[in-house]
């Protein structure tokens, strides 16, 4: 750990540039990067690592590489138009540990404006909170990494060793935008992602798979609906399936560790519906899309041969009550996140490392816990061997209405990731 002059001069850096940090943060929330548009954010990005100095790598994710890899999640739009940015420092001497700073700039959708209380792209701050889309998830931790960097710098300090700062892509939907910057050849000793973790560090997390199912009826005018077959009525019955195989797969989590005290780890979203084509003819066909969880451990093939089966199988067996037919079409299609989860093992010295610093910065000890949520911590842990600690601010309403991070809670978090990286890749004087 650093000396006391050390630490107090990098804690003073972090309040003396937080009032710019927080423009940076404003400016970004404010320039909207959906899914397939995140070049505009990316370019902002850009813009700053290049003010930093570093060596800047900015490229289209689409590789056949990428595509080829167990951990690639199948894309509905096109890579073409994407890209990662990574900064890089490398001392002149490197004699210190690496570091990989990641986040990710794509956020998710913003639903219907009018039920937030402004702009989703307002970026405004309000008693000690900055609301907007991304705001929490996870612009705010994107710009901490850069701040936390260049604290120590603007310490009068010069690190010795190396450091990447990422800027990824499809971090909401499968993942590929890191698991790119992997397999480009970014590698390094430890790996800190600030999503938004309520001041705490992720001990292990679940795997994510989408998929959509289309099930297939019969269409007939609804005089004579009984020799039809109602292929929305059908997809209730493959929703009830899906239920079933999930409460299973809850009841399950005594075997596995850190899932145990969870109420209910592993959660199945109907995110999207839709089928037919009018209100006079008994619907042809509905689609469903689905989001659904699996324990560390279980590999997607795993979790998705179960899941066909289970579909099918209800599909199959179905009563008959829609229609003419005893059985009923299903076609599944994965169609996103094809992601396994991750454990960080306790025990590491990033992990140990980070509680020091994170009571330099709060005050309190570390405290770590266990998300139902996909992180891209999967990516580094599982496919690179490295201790990734995702570790990040509060935030409230994440993917909802009014989303919106704790300023304070930012700072202390950019504190002790400034720390942090000042003592994993060590210092000299400038
Ligand atoms: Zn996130």
């Amino acid at each position: 750990m650093l000396s006391e002059d050390l630490t107090t001069r990098i804690l003073a850096a972090v309040d003396a540039q937080f009032d710019a940090q927080l423009e940076r943060t404003a400016e970004l929330v404010a320039t909207p990067s959906l899914r397939a548009g995140e070049e505009p954010a990316q370019d902002l990005i850009e813009q700053q690592l290049r003010d930093l100095g570093l060596d800047i790598d900015r490229w289209t994710i689409d590789s056949e590489e990428l595509r080829a890899h167990p951990g690639f999640g199948k894309p509905t739009v096109d890579y073409s138009v994407m890209t990662n940015v990574v900064g890089t420092y490398r001392p002149r001497e490197e004699s210190g540990r690496s570091l990989i700073l990641n986040g990710h700039i794509d956020v998710v959708p913003e639903g219907p404006e009018e039920q937030w209380s402004r702009s989703p792209w307002d970026s405004e701050i309000r008693d000690g909170w900055m609301y907007g889309r991304g705001a929490g998830d996870m612009k705010a931790g994107l710009i901490a990494n850069l701040f936390a960097f260049d604290a120590i710098r603007k310490a009068g300090l010069e690190l010795t060793g190396r450091v990447h700062l990422q800027s990824v892509v499809e971090e909401e939907c499968t993942g590929n935008g890191s698991l790119a910057a992997l397999l480009r050849g970014y590698t390094a000793d430890a790996v800190i992602i600030s999503e938004p973790e309520e001041d705490s560090l992720v001990r292990a997390n679940v795997g994510v798979l989408w998929f959509t199912v289309r099930v297939s009826g019969n269409p007939t005018h609804p005089r004579e609906m009984a020799n039809g077959f109602n292929a929305i009525d059908a997809a209730y019955e493959v929703i009830g399936a899906l239920r079933e195989l999930e409460e299973e797969w809850n009841s399950q989590r005594g075997d596995h560790p850190y899932f145990e005290d969870l109420d209910h780890p592993i959660n199945f979203n109907i995110g999207g519906i839709s089928g037919g084509d009018w209100p006079s003819s008994v619907p042809a066909w509905c689609e469903l899309r689905v989001r659904v969880a699996t324990y560390p451990g279980t590999t997607a093939d795993d979790a998705w041969a179960e899941i066909v089966r289970c579909v099918e199988t209800a599909a199959a067996g179905s009563e008959g009550v829609h229609g003419s037919r005893p059985s009923f079409d299903v076609r599944l299609t994965p169609d996103g996140f094809y992601a396994e989860g991750y454990v960080l093992e306790p025990g590491s010295d990033a992990e140990a490392l980070l509680e020091e610093t994170h009571r330099a910065a709060f005050d309190r000890e570390l405290t770590s816990f266990t998300t139902p949520g996909y992180l891209d911590g999967r990516v580094f842990v599982n496919y690179g061997d490295m201790p990734t600690l995702v570790y990040g601010p509060v935030s409230e309403s994440i993917h909802g209405f009014d989303e919106r991070v704790s300023i304070e809670s930012v700072r202390r978090c950019t504190k002790s990731m400034a720390l942090f990286i000042a003592s994993w890749c060590g210092v000299r004087e400038g």
